[in-house]
């Protein structure tokens, strides 16, 4: 099912060699309720990782109160995140493969993706 918040964008694709490329950026927006289930959902994992490090000896000392900040983190970051580029496709400027680039979990302009073909490191930039 593809949400309605969905929006598709242009970005630049720039690496050493060759004239910088287009393609296309996948973005899914996200209303207050959808943030907070995705939060939660995140806090419920680590807090369950937490709980269950309560069972290793001597290590829940530091893991416990870790997985529960991180959680918690976690938490503050997606009821915080209101936008999420989802995929990336585009042709790499260097070997002209097209492909679907990985993304940072925390989405940033200009984002750095690496081409799984030649595996060089390349420039992705939205125009604002
Ligand atoms: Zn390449």
């Amino acid at each position: 099912m593809r949400p309605p918040s969905t929006c598709v964008q242009p970005f630049t694709l720039s690496g050493y060699h060759g004239e910088p490329t287009r393609g296309t950026l996948t973005i899914q927006g996200f209303n207050r309720q959808q943030r907070m289930r995705r939060a939660l959902r995140e806090l419920g994992k680590w807090w369950g990782v937490a709980l269950l490090s309560v069972l290793i000896p001597v290590a829940h000392f530091v893991l416990v109160p870790s997985f529960l900040l991180y959680g918690a983190w976690q938490f503050w970051q997606r009821l915080g995140t209101a936008e999420l580029a989802t995929e990336a496709r585009g042709t790499c400027p260097d070997c002209g493969t097209e492909q679907t680039f990985e993304l940072a979990p925390r989405w940033r302009t200009p984002q750095p993706v690496t081409c799984k073909q030649c595996h060089r490191g390349l420039r992705l930039t939205v125009p604002s």
